[in-house]
């Protein structure tokens, strides 16, 4: 575990943490808001966060994700250097529809709290339903890009929120 955390200081400066900071926020916003916990961040090279948003998808449009929004954010409003350039932060590590459209713009390094990985093994050990589309890690979709996470301390941060989340649901009549 202490080998993981070294390379992750290695990996992630203040900056990155603060931006990740965010998009934890942003998924208890979502939550708060009766939507499911999942924010993100994009951040240009310059160090500006250009976009953030969280999750949408309690208006019944499921394809509303943060990180798919950001894609199409910065394909009409970043060119193809800036996202090349560009820093994808996130709650938890894009979905495959996210991943593909993140790719497909030509962004750049994504950061990410939690893996899919571990939000499809915390709903199984809830008992929820897996989610209706296969997760596959990013590095799988997008080979080329370069990819950070997850990050012990706010990964059980936004845990709880799934947690919550889950329980949630289970209430709902
Ligand atoms: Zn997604």
């Amino acid at each position: 575990m202490s080998g993981i955390r070294d390379e992750l200081d290695r990996e992630l400066n203040d900056a990155d943490r603060r931006h990740l900071r965010r998009c934890v926020e942003l998924a208890a916003e979502a939550l708060a808001a009766g939507d499911e916990p999942f924010g993100s961040v994009l951040v240009t090279a310059d160090g500006r966060v250009r976009f953030e948003d969280h999750n949408h998808v309690a208006s019944g449009d499921r394809t509303r994700h943060p990180e798919f929004a950001a894609a199409r954010w910065s394909a009409a409003h970043l060119t193809p250097g800036e996202r090349a350039a560009a820093t994808v932060y996130t709650s938890t590590e894009h979905c495959p529809m996210c991943a593909t459209a993140h790719g497909w713009v030509g962004l750049g390094r994504i950061v990410y709290a939690s893996s899919s990985a571990q939000l499809g093994a915390w709903l199984a050990e809830w008992g929820a339903p897996p989610p209706p589309v296969r997760t596959l890690p990013v590095r799988e979709l997008v080979p080329g890009a370069e990819v950070v996470g997850p990050v012990p301390g706010l990964a059980d941060e936004v845990r709880e929120l799934h947690r919550r989340f889950v329980e949630r649901m289970r209430r709902m009549p």
